[in-house]
């Protein structure tokens, strides 16, 4: 079996992420549980920022799940077509609204299993409507971010997102599960940047022993 690395001072970790990102909250614009739902699914392979610009406009045109339900594929792939992917995000949002309208009277489901049978919905987007909109951790949204934060800071080595999420809510207390993914998402975006983390500015620094440091006090 292999070893963690050494150092995986969690309780330290999420002191100092509660201590940057005090009212964090998620990034993607939304006005209610079904606006989040759908700025999820667009979101996927996609930036929040990117998502941000379309979205507006998107509910703009289509303001219910009754009206996304009846909209023409063709003018839905035109508003979220710089999302990428647009053909399928078309789809599953449209299907997606039309299955909350004709099982769920329009109502985003506040149960996991419900969640999971709408088009384009897997167990992140289910995630991040549980735990941003009705506070309910069943999990931890593992995005590009978290999934190499997690690595950098050692608390996983896994590396599909499905076995990152169980590391994590192992060695994370439930009711950081929320916050942590909205933190590290954040983190990711300033500080701990893909192609060169800014180390000598992180406030997780003394607690990192990642080979991908660009700068180290130890
Ligand atoms: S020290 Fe560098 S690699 Fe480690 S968490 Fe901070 S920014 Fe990321």
């Amino acid at each position: 079996m292999k070893k963690s690395r050494p150092g995986r001072p969690v309780p330290e970790i999420l002191a100092r992420l509660d201590k940057k990102y005090p009212k964090v909250r998620c990034a993607l614009y939304h006005r209610n549980a079904w606006e989040l739902l759908i700025a999820t699914i667009l979101s996927a392979q996609c930036t929040d920022v990117r998502v941000n610009l379309v979205t507006p406009e998107l509910f703009a045109h289509f303001p219910t799940p009754a009206a996304m339900a009846k909209a023409s594929l063709p003018e839905l792939e035109a508003l979220v077509r710089t999302t990428g992917f647009f053909r399928n995000k078309a789809k599953n949002i449209r299907g997606a609204s039309l299955k909350l309208v004709e099982e769920f009277s329009s109502k985003v489901p506040a149960e996991l299993d419900q969640l999971l049978t709408l088009p384009g919905v897997a167990r992140k987007t289910a995630n991040v409507v549980l735990g941003s909109w009705y506070g309910i951790s069943v999990g931890v949204v593992v995005d590009t971010h978290v999934a190499r934060i997690s690595h950098r800071l050692g608390l996983t080595r896994a590396t599909a997102p499905p076995k990152i999420e169980q590391d994590l809510m192992k060695i994370l207390p439930p009711d950081h599960w929320i916050d942590f993914s909205h933190q590290i998402i954040h983190f990711g975006r300033e500080t701990c940047i893909a192609r060169k983390p800014r180390c000598a500015t992180c406030p997780l620094e003394t607690l990192c022993s990642s080979p991908d440091k660009t700068w180290s006090s130890h």
